[in-house]
């Protein structure tokens, strides 16, 4: 399943960070996931479980946030309601998606020891 693959370089990336800061532990990571990243969120949720045990991510609590699916027109700007023709009616241009793909590591939190 490609969530596991995902998740597996997103720990690598997270550990890689973690360390670079010296941290002891992570405590939480925010991920944000649009409706079209072909990411199945409970799919996803069940790898990062099975995939940080004996990982910094440990004990690390995972919180997925969502995003709104966004065309606009490239010339304009212009935002394009879903459902309708995916065109710009002023300059008749088609649509580029704007949001709503996102696969985005958002933030970590990590557990760094204190400095003497
Ligand atoms: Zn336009």
């Amino acid at each position: 399943m490609h969530e596991y693959s995902l998740v597996q370089a997103l720990l690598k990336r997270i550990e890689a960070e973690a360390r670079a800061h010296g941290a002891r532990a992570v405590h939480r990571v925010v991920v944000r996931i649009g409706p079209l990243a072909g990411v199945e969120r409970d799919l996803f949720t069940t790898a990062f479980d099975v995939c940080r045990e004996g990982t910094l991510c440990g004990a690390a609590e995972l919180a997925i946030d969502g995003e709104d699916v966004e065309w606009r027109c490239e010339s304009c700007g212009a935002a394009i309601p879903q459902g309708s023709v995916l065109a710009c009616p002023s300059c008749n241009l088609p649509a580029r998606l704007a949001g709503g793909d996102a696969l985005i590591l958002e933030r970590i939190e990590l557990e760094v020891p204190e400095h003497v």
